[in-house]
């Protein structure tokens, strides 16, 4: 089987982590009925999508027995999501900063970051960007530390320090302070998760924000 192993600098910039991609079949499409479902709600809302300069941003996954499904790096611009958009994250090491999948396109930068909530026993996440839902529930929902970038094994491991704290779990939502912008939700099905967005977030959005998002490319 083909693969191909490497240590990207995702379009985002600022991150690395080695990941290896085994050449393989996308998910089927029945596995990504819901979660293209939620991740349209998400794109129409603005909280996934582009900014003007072409960087796409937001992602989202789901459980796959012991694998999870998350959408490839820079898909965030894409209208609607095909199974190849997708790849199936197989294993991961915060200690090594690795990755592993299969699929026909490179993992979401912050498949780390959703690796953790795994690890943690959740079942789904959506991660988003909002500017004034950011600003606002910083330090009102859980919160992580301002000083632990985003995809990087030190936000995992912040990530798994807030889910052991009490009331976290329930909220379903978590800002990532040292991630502008950066809201994650989670939860036993991408029904909470999703839920966590439209109770949270969606009330919080200026429409400035939305027509900013909409159709960059
Ligand atoms: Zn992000």
């Amino acid at each position: 089987m083909a693969s191909r192993e490497k240590s990207n600098e995702f379009t985002e910039g600022y991150i690395k982590f080695n990941f290896k991609l085994n050449d393989g079949n996308p998910p089927s499409p029945e596995k990504l009925v819901k979660l293209n479902e939620w991740r349209q709600k998400m794109y129409g809302l603005g909280v996934i999508g582009a900014y003007p300069n072409g960087v796409g941003f937001g992602n989202v996954s789901v459980k796959d027995g012991k694998y999870f499904i998350i959408s490839g790096t820079a898909t965030g611009r894409l209208k609607e999501l095909k199974p190849e958009h997708y790849v199936t994250v197989t294993d991961y090491s915060f200690e090594r900063n690795f990755v592993e999948c299969t699929g026909k396109i490179d993992p979401s930068s912050e498949s780390m970051t959703h690796a953790a909530l795994y690890e943690a026993g959740e079942a789904a996440a959506i991660h988003v960007h909002a500017m004034k839902p950011w600003e606002k529930l910083m330090g009102k929902v859980p919160t992580t530390r301002s000083d632990v970038p985003y995809g990087t094994p030190e936000m995992a491991y912040e990530m798994l320090r807030l889910l052991r704290e009490t009331g976290v779990r329930k909220q379903h939502i978590i800002v990532m302070a040292g991630h502008e912008e950066g809201i994650i939700a989670f939860g036993r099905s991408l029904d909470d998760a999703g839920q966590a967005i439209l109770k949270e977030v969606v009330p919080l959005l200026n429409d400035k924000k939305i027509i900013k998002s909409k159709k960059v490319d």
